[in-house]
């Protein structure tokens, strides 16, 4: 079987290879964890985004957009709490002198234990087969019992370390786990300290103290910041929400795992501004849809779950994760937080400026409170390329590499390609194409066989190829092959636009 770090390695390469991901500035050596976009994953990314403004913007009549700036008065930030608040815990080895998040290195320590139980767990259902009951050998089996316990105390004791910021505290559990650097080896940490992750600029030509700016680390605060603005000049009534799309920036101390957790990234965010008192519902209404968008993409429900937070943003009364199983396992790709009013009464504090709703029903004006939904781009987009990579081995004894992308985000819809670069069919293929690419994302490629054309628009995982060839000039027919099944049928030219329009939906 092949492991998942190698398959991990796989998807790496396969997007350097064919234009999804590269790293930034590469002929210098790279920037750690900051990526670009090529060719193909621009428009993987332009696809995803279209289809989360779509579902919140397009088909909420109370949600409305935002395009907010990156660069916001400091004292934002202030108000927020990100300047005093915004903070990991991070922790050297003397050793390998690498560091560390130390709340990253006791959640790995629990992911391994929780392989641990699972590995016992595969093996018991390969025992019993039919009649195996999870639940009940959860529960029976000593070896899993002791470790699930072992499990529940590190992130109970955990979870209070982190709420109370106990910096010591977090060192002990480390040394007590006998956590050792993966680099080094040795146990040899510094204390635990705090650092904040905002980046920091000057503005204008005087550089002094007043004129720096943060870039932001989240783009809510746009979004706040504007509520009543948009409140107003959209007459919108409470419930209604803001949408935004746009980037972020984390002075992430411990940036690994490709684009997953990058210093420079893209949100999409919205925050939905609730009667107080009516947020519990909403908490549950915006948990309940997210998790729904996800699963009408087709990705298979057993790749995601939800996890409650044990551990609150500071901005937070509750919090949970939509995660998908990575090839390194479960891991967040969204937030759902209830916001309460901490941020709209920070700001109307801060800014002495009211920032209270009048509400026409009841006569009252009060501050809303905020129910969040917010989601990674690029983890998305993370998501998606490594729930699609497929190695397949077919019945020739051949093997390909296909994405195997939902149609509705794939950067290339259709391909359209000449049989032989000859006998008048390049030109019936353009004449094809030129029709084909008003409405969808088209290739053209009339080079090399047949065969390795279409292994390279699995490659990029193209959901259809169309071939001309010289019955396509007698009697206006083409072969459509369809990427997954690579089924080929004969269909008439005027039948493609309708056929690629009910694959991808839309
Ligand atoms: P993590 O615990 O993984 O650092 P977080 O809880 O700090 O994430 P949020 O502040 O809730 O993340 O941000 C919302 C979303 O933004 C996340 O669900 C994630 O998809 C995305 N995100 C956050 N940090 C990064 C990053 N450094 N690189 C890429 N995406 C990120």
């Amino acid at each position: 079987m092949v492991k998942n770090e190698d398959v991990f390695k796989k998807i790496i390469s396969h997007c350097k290879e064919y234009g999804f991901v590269y790293p930034s500035s590469e002929i210098y050596d790279g920037l750690a964890a900051v990526y670009d976009y090529g060719p193909n994953g621009v428009e993987l990314k332009n696809n995803i985004r279209d289809y989360w403004w779509r579902s919140m913007v397009q088909q909420h009549e109370n949600i409305v957009g935002l395009d907010a700036a990156i660069f916001m008065h400091p004292t934002v930030w202030k108000a927020s709490g990100h300047v005093d608040a915004f903070k990991d815990p991070l922790i050297d080895n003397k050793d390998s002198k690498k560091r560390y998040r130390a709340d990253i290195l006791i959640e790995d320590h629990i992911t391994k234990l929780e392989e641990k139980t699972n590995k016992e767990i595969e093996k018991a259902k390969k025992r019993f087969g039919d009649k195996f009951d999870e639940k009940m050998f959860r529960e029976t089996n000593p070896k899993v019992a002791e470790t699930q316990k072992k499990i529940d105390d590190i992130a109970k004791r955990f979870a209070d370390l982190i709420n109370n910021t106990d910096l010591a505290g977090l060192r002990l559990l480390i040394e007590e786990l006998q956590i050792a650097c993966p680099v080094s080896g040795s146990r040899n940490w510094t204390d635990v300290r705090q650092f904040n992750m905002m980046f920091s600029t000057q503005m204008g030509s005087l550089i002094d103290e007043a004129s720096s700016v943060f870039l932001r680390p989240e783009t809510a605060q746009g979004i706040f910041l504007n509520y009543i603005n948009v409140q107003k000049t959209s007459r919108k009534k409470l419930p209604f929400g803001i949408a935004q799309i746009g980037k972020a920036f984390r002075n992430e101390i411990v940036a690994r795992q490709f684009i997953f957790r990058m210093r420079e990234f893209e949100q999409m965010e919205m925050e939905f501004f609730v009667k107080p008192g009516e947020e519990a519902d909403w908490y549950e209404y915006w948990k309940d849809q997210r998790m729904k968008w996800h699963l009408a993409l087709g990705i298979h429900a057993e790749k995601f779950r939800l996890h409650d937070h044990d551990k609150l943003a500071h901005y937070a009364k509750a919090g949970a994760d939509i995660e998908y199983k990575f090839p390194f396992g479960f891991k967040e790709v969204e937030g759902i937080h209830s916001r309460t009013d901490f941020d709209l009464s920070a700001h109307q504090k801060f800014s002495g400026k009211k920032l209270q709703y009048y509400d026409p029903d009841t006569k009252e004006s009060y501050v809303p409170y905020v129910v969040e939904t917010s989601i990674g781009l690029d983890r998305m987009f993370l998501a998606i390329l490594a729930n699609s990579y497929e190695e397949e081995t077919l019945d020739d004894g051949s093997k390909r590499v296909v994405l195997r992308i939902p149609p509705l985000v794939a950067p290339v819809k259709v391909t359209i390609l000449p049989l032989v670069k000859k006998d008048g069919l390049p030109e019936k293929a353009r004449k094809i194409m030129d029709n084909v690419k008003n409405y969808f994302m088209c290739q053209y490629d009339e080079k090399d066989a047949i065969g390795r054309r279409y292994r390279r628009q699995d490659a990029i995982g193209t959901p259809y190829c169309i071939t001309i060839d010289h019955q396509t000039l007698k009697d206006n027919t083409v072969t459509i092959r369809e990427r997954d099944s690579m089924k080929q049928d004969r269909i008439d030219i005027e039948k493609i636009s309708g056929i690629v329009r009910e694959k991808i939906g839309r």
